[in-house]
C-alpha cells in the first residue's frame, strides 16, 4: 500500500525502470507488478494478465478543478472523491495513549472528517488548501460523516516546475481516471499499475482488421488503451471508449460465431420421422391445430434434426404459446429414428409436471410405447434404479428430470436430443457432459419463456440459432392486470382479498404469490430467484426495511379471514420436500385445493386451466420478466384471468414503474424491452443469461443494440472471407481470450 505520501499528480511518470516491450497482453501480472500487487489484483478483480488489467477501464473521470459533491455520498460504500483540505488538527486520545489526526475536507459546501490514529506526520501532509483524491468507506460517527483511515493522494500544489504555460494548462485540464476500486486497491494505485504496464507494453497488433477499423474510423488498439487510461483532455477518453466499445462487441460476436462454427464441426446422427410412425400418429390425434408460428418453428427444428450436425437451437415464446408441443414433436421424430430424448427442467416440481403433461398429450397408447420416465435426485432409491435402467436400456424414449440427468451414473442407450426447459445454468460444460453420454453429441433444443430482445439474444446466445413463437393459440380468454399501489391508495387493501373471494365464488382457483417463505427468508428456488430480483435494485420501496410479504404470514392471514372460512388453502414453496410440493401441485391441478399460497416455485410451466386469479404481494420485489411469467400461470384456459399486482412502492419510483409496465401490456417482447430500459446499470444479462457468460465492460445491451448488430455483421463478413479467423492472428488471440474467460467464468460459478 502506498501511504499517500508521494505527492505526484498523475502527470508524473512512475516507472523509469520498465523497458518498453517488456510485456504482451498475455504476460502474467506478477511479472509486471510483482507477486504481492498481482495477488491483490487477482483477489480484487480476477485479473491475471496484463490484458485483464488494461481492460479494467476507468469508471469515470474527474477534473482537478472540480470537487466531488459530498452531500450525497452513500454510507458504507467504498468511494473515491476529489476534495480540498480545509483544516487539520492533532489531539491526544483520552482513554488510551496515542494521538488522533483529524482533517476536514470539503467540496465547497459539505464537510467530511478524516481521522488517523497514531500517524502524527499526516498533519504536516494534509495542509489546508491542498487538493487530492481520497478513498475509503464513509461512516457516520456521532452524526458526522467521516472517513476513517482513508487512502489519499494529494495533487501537486502546482504544475510541474519545468513545464511551460501550455504544459501547465494541459496538466490542469487532464482528466483523472477514477477506477472501480477495492478497500485494498485505491483508484490511484490502479492507475499506477496501469501506467506501469502501458509503459512496458510491446507493440500491439490490432484485434480489429484494418478494413473494419477504417470503415468505422476507429483508433488503433494501443492508442485507444493509452487514451482511455491516460487522457489529456475529455475528447480523448470519449474517442477511446468508442473504439474499445466497438472492439468489445466485435470480439464478442466473433467469439460467438466461432463457437457456433466449432459446434457445427461435430457430426452426429440425423433424426428423421418415419412415414406412419410415432410423430404422424401423434399429429393425427392432436386435439387442436398448430398455430402458424408453431408450424414454422417445428419446420426449423425438423430441418436441424435432419442434418448430421448437432442442432443448437433456442425456442423463445410466450408462456402458453405452445413450446412444449413443439418440443414433444421433436422428441417423437427422434423416437421414430430409434433414439431417446432427455428433458431437463429447472426444478423437481416442474420435472414432475412436465412428465404428467407429456403423458397426457401422448395419450395412453403412445405413452405405453415411449415409456416417459421421471429421473430426479429426490426419487426413492428403488424408483430411481428402475428409471436408470430404463434410460440405459433404451426402453424409455423420453426421460424427464432435473440436472441429475447430467450425472455420471446416468447413461442412455441412444441419446439423440436434449431439451432444456429454460436456459438457466446450461452452458458449455453441460454440453460437454452430454456429449460424453452418447456415441455422438445429441441435438440440443433450449426453450425459454423469457422473451429476449434481439440484441440480447445476439449477445448472450449468439452461438445458438433462435426461433420465435409470437402467436398465442386462439381461444384464450385473456388476462386483466391491475396494480394495487398501496402507498397511494392504502384503502384498497381490504379489496384485494374481497376480489379474490369473488373469483373463488365463481368456482375458480387462485394463486397468491409472495417473495419470501417466511419473514426474511427469500425463496431462492426457481430459475431467476426473487432474491436476485430484489437484490439488484433496492430503490424506491416505501420502506426498504419493511418486512417482505411471506407465504407463512399470508397463509395465516387468509386462514383467519372470515371470507375464506370454507376455502381450501395450501402453501407451496422450496422448503417443502419434493413429495409435499408434488402433492400440493397435484391437489391443485385436481381442483381439490382452491388457493395456493406460493413463492416463485410456480413460476414456469405450471398449467391449471381453472386457475383464473393471481395476487402477487409485494410485486415490486420481483423482476419484470418474472412477474410476466408468473402472470402467465392464469388465464390459460377459456376462463378470463385476473392478476392483481400489490405493491407498496412509492409513486415515481423505478420499482413502481416496473410493476406498472407489467400491468400495461401482455406482450412479453415489449416487456423485455421495457425491462431493459428500466434497469439502469444493473446486470442486464442477469435475467436471461446462463451463469457463465462473463460480464460486459463498456457495452450496454440496452443502449448498444445497433452497434452490436453491426459488429456481428462485420464479424461474420471477416470470418467468412478467405482464410477466416486464421488470417487475423490478433483477432484470433482476442477471441481465444474471450472464450477462455467465459469458460473459466462458467466453471468458477459451479
Ligand atoms: P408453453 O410451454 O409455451 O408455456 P404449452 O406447450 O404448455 O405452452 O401450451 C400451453 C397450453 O396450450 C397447453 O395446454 C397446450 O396443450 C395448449 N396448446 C398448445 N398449442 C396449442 C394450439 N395450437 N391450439 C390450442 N391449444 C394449444
Ligand atoms: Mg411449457
Amino acid at each position: 500500500m502506498t501511504e499517500g505520501r508521494d505527492t505526484e499528480g498523475r502527470g508524473a511518470t512512475t516507472a523509469g525502470e520498465i523497458a518498453p516491450g517488456s510485456f504482451t497482453l498475455d504476460s502474467r501480472l506478477s511479472g509486471a507488478l510483482g507477486g504481492r500487487t498481482a495477488q491483490a489484483f487477482e483477489r480484487g478483480f480476477g485479473h491475471r494478465t496484463v490484458g485483464d488489467l488494461l481492460a479494467h477501464y476507468p469508471r469515470r473521470y474527474a477534473m482537478r478543478g472540480e470537487l466531488t459533491a459530498l452531500a450525497t455520498l452513500p454510507l458504507d460504500e467504498n468511494i473515491t472523491i476529489i476534495a480540498e483540505v480545509i483544516a487539520v488538527g492533532e489531539r491526544s486520545m483520552r482513554a488510551r495513549r496515542g494521538s488522533i489526526v483529524e482533517a476536514k475536507i470539503t467540496d465547497g459546501t459539505g464537510v467530511l472528517t478524516l481521522t488517523f490514529f497514531n500517524q502524527r506526520w499526516r498533519a504536516a501532509d494534509l495542509r489546508p488548501g491542498r487538493r487530492g483524491i481520497f478513498a475509503g468507506k464513509v461512516s457516520d460517527y456521532k452524526g458526522q460523516r467521516q472517513l476513517a483511515h482513508p487512502d489519499y493522494e494529494l495533487f501537486d500544489d502546482a504544475a510541474p516546475l519545468e513545464a511551460g504555460d501550455a504544459a501547465a494548462k494541459r496538466w490542469a485540464e487532464a482528466p483523472i481516471p477514477i477506477y472501480p476500486a477495492t478497500s485494498t486497491l485505491a483508484s490511484w494505485q490502479i492507475a499506477k499499475a496501469v501506467e506501469l504496464v502501458l509503459d512496458g507494453l510491446a507493440p500491439l497488433d490490432d484485434p480489429l482488421p484494418a478494413s473494419v477499423r477504417a470503415a468505422k474510423s476507429l483508433l488503433g488498439h494501443r492508442e485507444a488503451l493509452e487514451l482511455v487510461h491516460r487522457p489529456e483532455r475529455d475528447g480523448d477518453w470519449k474517442r477511446a471508449r468508442g473504439t474499445l466499445r466497438f472492439t468489445e462487441a466485435f470480439v464478442l460476436q466473433a467469439a460467438l460465431l466461432e463457437r457456433r462454427a466449432e459446434l457445427r464441426t461435430h457430426t452426429t446422427v440425423a433424426r428423421e420421422p418415419v412415414p406412419g410412425g410415432l410423430l404422424e400418429r401423434f399429429d393425427a390425434a392432436l386435439p387442436f391445430t398448430l398455430t402458424g408460428d408453431q408450424l414454422e418453428v417445428s419446420g426449423e427444428i425438423a430441418r436441424d434434426l435432419g442434418e448430421p450436425v448437432p442442432m443448437n437451437r433456442l425456442v423463445q415464446g410466450e408462456v402458453g404459446s405452445g413450446k412444449t408441443v413443439v418440443a414433444l414433436r421433436a422428441m417423437l421424430a427422434v423416437a421414430d429414428s430409434g433414439g431417446q430424448s432427455a428433458l431437463l427442467a429447472p426444478t423437481e416440481v416442474l420435472a414432475g409436471q412436465h412428465l404428467r403433461s407429456i403423458a397426457k398429450m401422448l395419450g395412453p397408447d403412445l405413452a405405453a410405447e415411449l415409456m416417459p420416465t421421471l429421473l430426479t435426485g429426490q426419487l426413492p432409491v428403488a424408483e430411481r434404479k428402475k428409471a436408470l435402467l430404463r434410460a440405459a436400456a433404451g426402453q424409455s424414449r423420453i426421460v424427464v428430470g432435473t440436472h441429475a440427468l447430467l450425472g455420471d451414473n446416468v447413461s442412455f442407450a441412444d441419446l439423440g436430443l436434449v431439451v432444456v426447459d429454460e436456459q438457466h445454468r446450461f452452458g458449455v460444460e453441460q454440453r460437454e457432459a452430454l456429449r460424453l453420454k452418447g456415441q455422438s453429441p445429441p441435438h440440443v433444443l433450449v426453450l425459454t419463456a423469457t422473451p429476449i430482445p434481439r440484441t440480447v439474444a445476439m449477445t448472450v446466445f449468439g452461438d445458438l440459432d433462435v426461433s420465435t413463437i409470437r402467436e398465442l393459440p386462439a381461444g384464450r380468454a385473456g388476462i386483466t392486470s391491475q396494480v394495487v399501489p398501496l402507498a397511494i391508495r392504502p384503502t384498497w387493501r381490504p379489496r384485494i382479498w374481497e376480489r379474490l373471494a369473488e373469483e373463488l365464488a365463481l368456482g375458480r382457483q387462485a394463486f397468491v404469490v409472495c417473495p419470501a417463505i417466511e419473514a426474511k427468508v427469500v425463496e431462492d428456488e426457481g430459475p431467476a430467484g426473487a432474491a436476485s430480483a430484489a437484490a439488484t435494485d433496492g430503490e424506491g420501496r416505501a420502506d426498504a426495511a419493511a418486512p417482505v410479504a411471506s407465504v407463512v404470514a399470508v397463509l395465516a392471514e387468509l386462514r383467519d379471514h372470515p371470507r375464506f372460512a370454507e376455502t381450501r388453502i395450501t402453501p407451496l414453496h422450496g422448503r417443502m420436500s419434493a413429495d409435499e410440493k408434488d402433492a400440493a401441485m397435484r391437489a391443485f391441478s385436481a381442483g381439490e385445493i382452491d388457493v395456493l399460497v406460493a413463492t416463485t416455485v410456480i413460476e414456469v410451466g405450471v398449467d391449471v386451466p381453472n386457475a383464473s386469479a393471481m395476487v402477487v404481494v409485494d410485486a415490486d420485489r420481483f423482476g419484470v420478466s418474472q412477474l410476466h411469467q408468473l402472470r402467465g400461470r392464469v388465464g390459460r384456459g377459456s376462463v378470463p384471468g385476473l392478476c392483481l399486482l400489490v405493491t407498496s412502492a412509492v409513486p415515481g419510483s423505478l420499482a413502481l414503474q416496473r410493476v406498472e409496465a407489467v400491468a400495461a401490456t401482455l406482450d412479453g417482447f415489449e416487456l423485455a424491452q421495457a425491462d431493459l430500459e428500466l434497469r439502469q446499470e444493473g446486470d442486464v444479462l442477469g435475467a436471461v443469461q446462463s451463469g457463465g457468460r462473463s460480464s460486459l465492460k463498456l457495452l450496454k445491451v440496452a443502449r448498444d443494440g445497433d452497434l452490436i448488430a453491426e459488429a456481428r455483421e462485420m464479424a461474420q463478413e471477416v470470418l467468412e472471407a478467405g482464410g477466416g479467423l486464421a488470417s487475423h492472428p490478433a483477432l484470433a488471440a482476442a477471441v481465444r481470450r474471450r472464450l477462455d474467460e467465459e469458460t473459466s467464468g462458467y466453471l468458477s460459478k459451479g
